[in-house]
């Protein structure tokens, strides 16, 4: 079974857990609802047809494995997203805040062929525009902007939370994966980033889900699910 043969909705919930796998998040039920904005019965209810489809299995503390079968196609899945998010907007154009619903669209329409063109097209490239590996599984590891103390340099790695609305907040920052520069404040309410003379200015809360490295450092920290799923659409990907 390939992953063209997944429904829209099994996709769906695919992509889902291999974000909450890699952002470090328990894969659960409630994490999952949570993070796509669905009530727990609808999820429960798919959650029983991918175990029943062998996707995935369930331990007896609720959490959630893949199968081999399930981690190939839900990687599958997610790499394809994130290379056409690319594609989108270093060829086509496209600012990288609006690029999550059409890359959603042409997933279904890939071919083996149009794929191989799009890995050509985008060079060198090795994320999607928000800093995601396109290989699932070789992300540099990274601590929230929130956490980094004052006067530390940093580099931004990855906006983790992709949803449509929060993309759009992150783009009026002028913040932007690949951006190097320093801490000049660090608020209850909002951090200041100063980079080739400007200042980027973003609220805490969606500092949490902003990826860096930073020297120095603060102690890694598996980000909260409350802090990574604050979009009110769906958290994209
Ligand atoms: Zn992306």
């Amino acid at each position: 079974m390939s992953a063209d043969d997944l429904t829209d909705a099994e996709r769906g919930y695919l992509e889902t857990l291999c974000w909450l796998h890699e952002a470090g998040l328990p894969m659960t039920g409630a994490n999952v609802a949570r993070a796509m904005q669905l009530s727990a019965p609808a999820v429960h209810e798919m959650i029983g047809r991918l175990e029943r489809d062998d996707y995935i299995t369930r331990g007896s503390d609720k959490v959630i494995s893949f199968t081999e079968t399930g981690e190939r196609q839900a990687e599958e899945i997610v790499r394809r997203h994130r290379l056409i998010e690319r594609f989108l907007t270093d060829v086509l154009g496209i600012p990288w805040d609006e690029v999550h619903e059409e890359a959603e669209r042409l997933e279904h329409a890939m071919s083996p062929v149009l794929e191989e063109r799009m890995l050509a097209a985008i060079g060198d490239a090795t994320t999607c525009p928000h800093g995601h590996p396109i290989r699932v599984g070789s992300r540099l590891p990274g601590v929230p902007l929130a956490d980094v103390s004052e006067g530390a340099s940093i580099s931004v790695l990855r906006f983790e939370n992709e949803a449509e609305d929060l993309l759009h907040y992150l783009r009026t920052t002028g913040l932007e994966p690949g951006l190097d520069g320093t801490v000049a404040e660090s608020g209850a309410d909002e951090i200041v980033v100063e980079a080739d003379g400007r200042r980027y200015t973003i609220t805490r809360s969606v500092a949490e889900t902003v990826s860096v490295t930073a020297d120095p450092s603060p102690p890694p920290r598996v980000a909260l699910p409350e802090q990574l799923v604050l979009g009110t659409q769906r958290y994209g990907r």
